[in-house]
């Protein structure tokens, strides 16, 4: 009997076996009027790339023949690049006057919902990855209904909840009544120790994160008065690095004043988010320690916008979007100059989801060249995700992410606000004419 269920058992692996290798073998061919592959800093004229599946197997000069059981795109017309990374986005929510309400009326459910919508928006922009840097924990559900394939979106790399101190910038309880305040802790992501700042990180881990973010400096958007000055020791932010080391994980700090960022780079956090206030001082310690800036620059365009609309955000915040908001550009172009590494990020969820192309612009108005400001979206930041052994350029044997847009970026930087073809891991989401 048993001999049996063993021989039935080989051939059903056997048989089962074949439909994956003859899928494999209907390969794709794309030819491309122009590439920016993401690893050479030169655009690339009639180029052919070749996939097997949702890995890319070859690319070489010149429009090669399509073999009879290929699929073939055609994108002769475009550029083609791989596909767009923002390493700051919050795809559960996207501001609105009722935000702050929201949070008191909105359950799970409604917000997941909702994240459908710019999860979908997102990766029709041509962003494929993105880091979520902090919402309830519905966006560890968002990266597993998109990796399965039930809802479409880009991959996301998840902060699930970033971690505050009390008081501080994403500590949940702020300006509410003292009767709904409650007493967050680790658990919440509100720490007050490096003991805590450990637990906080590993409860992140259980609750399924894969990278750590923490608010360094107060925020603009927080129902709170403080929108620079330092929340976390030395102490705190090493042991929340050093934890999350453990797993692996990439780790960011929210931060517009300078004490706190210098806090963050020296506790030994991979990205600095926003930068506000960055001094020299703390751009030659960035360097020194191989920091990240990941600027947002059209986060603080839309905080000072929306500021002068009355009642747009409460009473407290409106000041300080006045004051920050404006700020962040011209930093992010001293920066640069000075040799501070960039990562691209938007901080879409603060302005539209689906718009992110559009920091593409005031990054090279601020003084970066488009080729750059392309690479940080690609190479860069895949870098600061370490996964540039797979994701971030078109090479042999790099996951199939791919974008193009009709004509040449670098001419006008603006077409990236207008992606007209994307594939994630293989597979067309959209393909403009
Ligand atoms: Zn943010």
């Amino acid at each position: 009997m048993k001999h049996t269920t063993l021989i039935l058992l080989s051939f059903l692996i056997y048989f089962s076996a074949l439909p994956i290798s003859a899928k494999a073998q209907t390969n794709t061919i794309i030819h491309c009027g122009s590439l920016i592959d993401g690893a050479s800093k030169k655009i690339q004229k009639e180029m052919t790339i070749e996939l097997n599946g949702n890995k890319i197997i070859s690319v070489a000069k010149g429009y090669s023949d399509i073999p009879g059981n290929a699929e073939y795109i055609d994108l002769k017309e475009h550029t083609v690049m791989p596909g767009l990374m923002d390493m700051h986005v919050h795809l559960e929510h996207e501001s609105n006057p009722k935000t702050y309400e929201n949070r008191f009326r909105q359950n799970d459910t409604d917000v997941a919902l909702e994240a459908t919508v710019y999860c979908e928006r997102t990766l029709m922009a041509g962003f494929t990855t993105v880091r979520d840097l902090g919402g309830t924990g519905v966006n560890v559900s968002l990266q597993k209904a998109i990796a399965r394939e039930f809802i479409k979106g880009p991959r996301i790399f998840t902060a699930e909840k970033s971690i505050a101190t009390t008081g501080g910038h994403a500590d949940p309880s702020n300006g509410v009544k003292k009767e709904l305040m409650g007493d967050p802790g680790p658990k919440e992501g509100v720490i007050n120790s490096p003991e805590e700042a450990r637990q906080a990180v590993r409860q992140r881990y259980k609750n399924g994160a894969d990278c750590i973010k923490i608010t360094a400096t107060g925020g603009v958007l927080s129902v709170a008065k403080d929108g620079q000055g330092p929340q976390f020791t030395v102490e705190e932010v090493k042991a929340i690095v050093d934890a999350a080391n453990d797993y692996g994980f990439v780790t960011a700090a929210h931060a517009h004043g300078a004490e706190g960022m210098k806090r963050a780079v020296l506790g030994g956090i991979h990205s600095i988010e926003h930068g506000t206030k960055m001094t020299e001082e703390v751009m030659d310690l960035m360097i020194e320690h191989g920091t990240y800036l990941v600027p947002t620059i059209m986060a603080g365009k839309f905080v000072a916008e929306k500021a002068k609309i009355p009642g747009y955000f409460p009473e407290v915040v409106v000041p300080k979007a006045l004051e920050i908001g404006p700020m962040i550009q011209a930093t992010f172009g001293k920066a640069y100059k000075r040799g501070v590494k960039i990562a691209f990020g938007t901080d879409s969820g603060v302005s539209k989801h689906g718009e992110n192309g559009k920091e593409f612009f005031f990054m090279v108005e601020a003084g970066m060249p488009a080729m750059e400001a392309i690479f940080s979206a690609t190479k860069y930041a895949a870098e600061l995700m370490r996964v540039y052994d797979e994701l971030g350029s078109i090479e042999k044997g790099k996951i199939a992410d791919i974008v193009a847009v009709k004509g040449n970026p670098i001419d006008n930087i603006k077409l990236m606000e207008n992606v007209q073809f994307v594939m994630k891991e293989g597979k067309v989401y959209k393909h403009e004419q």
